[in-house]
């Protein structure tokens, strides 16, 4: 017997309402730029593109998902250039870069390459049924294996009082998200009771 809890949740709405979102919820695309904004970006030449590309399988006028074969529109981390809320010191150059789609770069996250591709992730390869996964898989092997892969520990090369205030920049921004966030909460109720109260001398 299903609850009316489930049952409520699948009850077809006409339309989507909109939700008061969460201030505080921001916070991970907060963690991304303040560590996005740190990784240098090296610029690849044509050459190292086409040859990019030419490991891939790919066809230049045609640019596939490295991970899906569907539509390429970005161009995704290979490994991670963050995980646990800090740098792996891994940047953004062509070797650490594969064409994909949004999809595979949304449902792939920070898990390992290989292991989410055969994994049973939301829209991972796998749960999507795509065709010829262990032939993607050996291409992208024999990519990794194309140039070794910058890495920089990055906590241990810079001045640690510049290293310490960035980090406690970022602090302070994911603290006052959540203080809006509780603040913001308050003046909804507050608006709310408002509402409620205009409703109940009206009726
Ligand atoms: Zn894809």
């Amino acid at each position: 017997m299903k609850s009316d809890k489930t049952r409520a949740k699948k009850r077809t709405r006409l339309c989507q309402m909109p939700t008061p979102g969460n201030i505080a919820g921001r916070s991970s695309s907060i963690t991304n730029a303040f560590f996005n904004a740190i990784i240098p970006i090296i610029q690849p030449s044509e050459e190292e593109e086409l040859e990019a590309l030419q490991i891939l399988g790919m066809d230049p006028n045609d640019i596939r998902c490295a991970y899906c074969g569907g539509k390429s529109t970005e161009w995704d981390h290979l490994r991670a250039i963050i995980t646990d809320q800090r740098p792996t010191g891994f940047i953004t150059e062509i070797a650490n870069l594969v064409p994909a789609c949004g999809k595979c770069n949304q449902s792939k996250g920070k898990t390992e390459w290989k292991k989410w591709m055969v994994g049973p992730a939301k829209l991972s390869p796998t749960t999507r049924g795509v065709i010829d996964i262990e032939d993607k898989i050996a291409r992208l092997s024999k990519y990794e294996q194309w140039r070794k892969p910058t890495r920089i520990p990055i906590e241990q090369v810079i001045d640690q009082e510049l290293w310490k205030e960035h980090l406690a920049n970022w602090s302070a921004v994911r603290d006052l998200l959540a203080k809006s966030q509780k603040l913001a909460t308050e003046i909804r109720l507050a608006i709310e009771k408002y509402r409620v109260d205009l409703r109940n001398q009206r009726a």
